[in-house]
């Protein structure tokens, strides 16, 4: 749940990011960004600016901005009817990005929120700087989180169906609640 102020305040801080970045974003895609604090309400913590250039039935293209030490919660993307998931690739643009997916455990960067081991398995870190990106396959869990000042990425991926990815963490809502 976030208020109407928090949501402002935290589209406008993403929307100065991507500028900063030099992403030419148009005024109807920032009225549609979305602010998700996954129903944990500590956005600056757990949560994510998304902004989406298109989103059709086959790809998509997003950016994120993370504030900085923010993280984007543990999920993963399923399979759904003929779809064997999103897969999708992270580009960086601006900014360090901590990367964590399935795999060998090299976890030294990224910190993991407080009393949230359990919702963050995960443990292969990758650090990224702007022009690394990485594809993350079907299935496989992921989360990230900023650098000290923040980052901003580009996501490339097929056909994105957000609101139904998995998070391990079960208490995640996707859909955030804006109050007045
Ligand atoms: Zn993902």
């Amino acid at each position: 749940m976030l208020t109407k102020k928090e949501f402002m305040q935290a589209r406008d801080r993403a929307v100065q990011m991507m500028r900063q970045a030099g992403i030419i974003i148009t005024q109807k895609e920032i009225e549609e960004m979305d602010v998700a604090d996954f129903g944990l309400n500590d956005l600056l913590v757990e949560g994510g600016q998304m902004l989406t250039f298109f989103n059709t039935s086959r790809v998509s293209a997003k950016v994120i901005a993370l504030f900085p030490g923010q993280t984007l919660p543990e999920h993963w993307h399923t399979a759904l009817g003929d779809d064997p998931g999103k897969e999708e690739t992270i580009r960086v643009v601006w900014g360090i990005l901590y990367f964590c997916q399935e795999g060998q455990d090299t976890l030294k960067m990224a910190r993991i929120p407080k009393e949230k081991k359990n919702c963050y398995t995960a443990r292969n870190e990758r650090v990224m700087t702007p022009g690394d990106q990485i594809t993350i396959e079907p299935g496989i869990k992921h989360w990230f989180q900023a650098g000290q000042e923040g980052t901003v990425m580009f996501s490339f991926s097929s056909s994105a169906r957000d609101a139904l990815d998995p998070f391990t963490d079960t208490n995640i809502v996707r859909v955030t609640k804006i109050i007045d």
